[in-house]
């Protein structure tokens, strides 16, 4: 499948999935997850008007991210612009100086120490950091992130650094084989940010889910993501 029926058959698929739960297309966003494919790849999906990228480490992203940067210099993307580059793994403290600065947003936010790392380069560069939190629903020991019932402390230890705005939450679901099985995550993180809201745990609502992968994308569409990660399905996977 070329790229361009990949995005089709995406869309068509979302499309559905805000029928059967009554949502808007335009509330949803796509990042493309750019990981398993080349520089040239990547940036024929920002030319196919992809504008929000994720790759889950520099080290991976570093050469993307620069040939992204000079193809928006030449103005090749005309009035498109630029990519708005997410940062969706784990993120090293050591790596904060790299990320922050470069990518728009941080999906992986799950302890103080990261927040203080990510408000001091912000501080520096004069601009404040949307992140989401990633909580470990599902409570699997591989994941990453705050369990569930640390959150609200979690998001108040945040509230003194000034450089970070809570943007939503994150999580990632098991790999399941009957992608309905994920619901339960998905549904446990929309609860747990109604939660925060409803406390008032933060200055403004938390509004961003970043949720649903290319296996369970429709179950988080239903259960009110707005933030997908696609990589495979949309970008494809291409063999080192
Ligand atoms: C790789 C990755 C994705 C995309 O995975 P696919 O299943 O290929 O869509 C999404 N989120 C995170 C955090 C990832 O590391």
């Amino acid at each position: 499948m070329t790229l361009e029926h990949r995005i089709a058959d995406v869309e068509e698929r979302l499309k559905l999935a805000c029928e059967r739960s009554g949502r808007s297309r335009d509330d949803i966003n796509i990042i493309a997850v750019t990981k398993y494919v080349s520089v040239a790849s990547t940036m024929d999906v920002i030319r196919a008007g992809l504008v929000h990228v994720g790759e889950n480490r520099w080290q991976n992203a570093q050469d993307k991210w620069h040939a992204a940067h000079s193809l928006s210099e030449s103005g090749v993307l005309g009035e498109a612009g630029q990519a708005i580059w997410h940062f969706i793994g784990s993120l090293q403290t050591n790596k904060v100086k790299e990320v922050v600065g470069r990518f728009s947003y941080i999906h992986s936010l799950d302890r103080e120490s990261l927040a203080a790392a990510i408000d001091k380069k912000a501080e520096e560069l004069g601009i404040i950091v949307p992140c989401f939190l990633q909580v470990n629903v599902s409570g699997e020991d591989s994941k990453h992130g705050v369990a569930p019932e640390e959150l609200v402390a979690f998001t108040k230890e945040l509230s003194r650094f000034t450089h970070v705005k809570i943007e939503g939450l994150m999580t990632m679901a098991p790999y399941e084989m009957e992608p309905e099985q994920t619901r339960p995550v998905f549904r446990g993180l929309r609860q747990l940010r109604d939660e925060l809201n409803q406390q008032a745990v933060t200055n403004e609502p938390v509004t961003g889910l970043s949720m649903g992968m290319s296996n369970d994308f429709e179950v988080a569409v239903e259960e009110g993501a707005n933030w997908l990660r696609l990589g495979t399905i949309l970008v494809g996977k291409e063999e080192e």
